[in-house]
């Protein structure tokens, strides 16, 4: 689209009267201003003042090859000149939504080959939620219909999402949630394993899960839902005895475990999935941002063989779709994405040389005042901020921590959120080592302008 550069106050202002941001205090906001984002390419975005900005960010975890790719513009123009739109509803299938989801089936752990698609991670998440219940209701067994999750997860923004989903301040509004749904506490061992070796606190986390299972009663437990790495909860990546732990106590009981791979999957921990990464076999899992590179919206739950087979033979017609499940475009644009993925050898490429680069140059701000804890795994990092590292103590007003170095990233060309005083990468699965560097330097300097700001240097 041609726009005319009318420019930053004008857009500013019409932003202000007439655009509700989400999870913003949009009052705040306006009285500052949106920056305006105008451009990109590769791992760099501009904002209408001409400003050039490193999405360490990649979006909201999601651009995985990076702005620009002209070859997943081209699969979207093509698709939508022959097919701009048809459904899936009444007898019908088109080309693309029905090569992608064997293209999924292909990357997926074993098993995990069936696949429903959906628009968002959230819907994906409210279809994974309707799959569970359902395949127990068909299994003769309606009453398993809780669902474990994690205090701090997160599943999305939809009633379902926001149901299953740890923010307190989200499941706060907009309430009454879903009922039978029940929270754990999350595996942060920096933030919460103090006393424990991080493989001994992992195991503790996990049976937390088992004697919620115990209290409910196994016949009344459907599924566990987890992220494998909790991202917007701040990139919390669970000690290596955790997920083993959880299989082993879904298999017992007979729960069905769901990984929600909306941030892990396509490529971000040098796997395919999180799942592989950490071990699990999941039951069912979602899938979103990366399945697109986030250049169209698209999501899917790729279902394994028990609850796809029983569903399919027992479940007679499943009610449950959106108008744009399996969006012709939307598929196609996936489905060079995974292309790409493989030809360019791009998730290997995460996992032996770019991944180890990124965490290795992070790991050198270990050192500064500020920083607690840097982890990471693949293009994925938490780094914590603290009021004092040995003995370790945490900030009082974490948030007004994290906010004053996000400003300071954002004002000085990068995009590095903050999830209370943990600060939070994933930057773009092609970034080079060179844009490694200067990341790390930027994020450098911010740490630095933030500890001045806090008066420590
Ligand atoms: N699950 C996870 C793990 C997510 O990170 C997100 C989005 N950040 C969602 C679900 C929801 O996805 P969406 O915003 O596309 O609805």
């Amino acid at each position: 689209m041609n726009l005319v550069n009318k420019g930053t106050a004008y857009w500013q202002e019409l932003d202000r009267q007439h655009h509700w941001h989400p999870f913003t205090d949009t009052q705040a906001l306006n009285a500052k201003g949106a920056r305006v984002i105008t451009r990109s390419k590769g791992v760099y975005l501009w904002d209408s003042e001409g400003n050039r900005i490193l999405d360490g960010m990649a979006g909201l975890w999601c651009v995985n090859l990076g702005y620009g790719r002209r070859e997943l513009v081209d699969a979207a123009t093509q698709q939508m000149l022959e097919l701009p739109y048809y459904n899936n509803f009444f007898q019908t299938t088109t080309v693309p939504s029905t090569e992608l989801a064997a293209a999924i089936a292909q990357v997926t752990p074993a098993g995990l080959d069936r696949v429903f698609f959906a628009n968002s991670g959230s819907e994906a998440i409210d279809t994974a939620i309707r799959m569970v219940r359902t395949f127990w209701a068909v299994e003769g067994k309606p009453s398993k219909t809780w669902i474990i999750s994690r205090k701090n997860s997160y599943h999305g923004s939809t009633i379902g999402g926001t149901s299953v989903g740890g923010q307190g301040a989200q499941r706060a509004q907009g309430g009454p949630i879903l009922p039978d749904v029940a929270l754990v506490d999350q595996p942060f061992w920096y933030g919460e394993g103090d006393g424990m070796t991080p493989e001994e606190f992992g195991l503790e986390r996990a049976r937390q899960i088992e004697d919620k299972i115990l209290e409910l009663g196994a016949d009344k437990v459907a599924a566990v839902f987890g992220e494998p790495i909790q991202g917007a909860g701040g990139v919390i990546i669970p000690p290596s005895t955790y997920w083993p732990e959880v299989m082993r106590i879904c298999r017992k009981y007979d729960v069905l475990l769901m990984a929600d791979e909306v941030i892990c999957g396509f490529g971000r921990t040098g796997n395919w999935f999180g799942s592989q990464t950490f071990g699990m076999e999941p039951d069912l899992m979602t899938m979103a941002k990366g399945l697109s590179s986030g250049y169209l919206p698209i999501s899917a739950v790729a279902v394994g063989r028990r609850v796809g087979d029983s569903l399919i033979a027992k479940a007679g017609e499943f009610c449950h779709g959106f108008t744009y499940s399996g969006h012709p475009a939307a598929a196609a644009v996936a489905l060079r994405n995974i292309e790409i993925l493989k030809a360019e050898g791009i998730i290997d490429r995460v996992r032996e040389d770019i991944g180890p680069y990124f965490q290795e140059r992070l790991a050198t701000l270990s050192g500064h005042p500020l920083v607690g804890k840097v982890e990471g795994m693949g293009l994925i990092a938490g780094i914590s901020l603290v009021d004092s590292k040995s003995p370790k103590k945490f900030f009082e007003a974490p948030g007004k921590v994290g906010q004053i170095c996000r400003d300071h990233c954002f004002n000085n060309g990068l995009v590095m959120r903050a999830v209370g005083a943990r600060m939070v990468l994933a930057p773009p699965l092609v970034i080079t080592r060179g844009e490694v560097d200067e990341l790390v330097a930027l994020a450098g300097k911010a740490l630095d302008l933030t500890a001045r700001d806090l008066g420590r240097l």
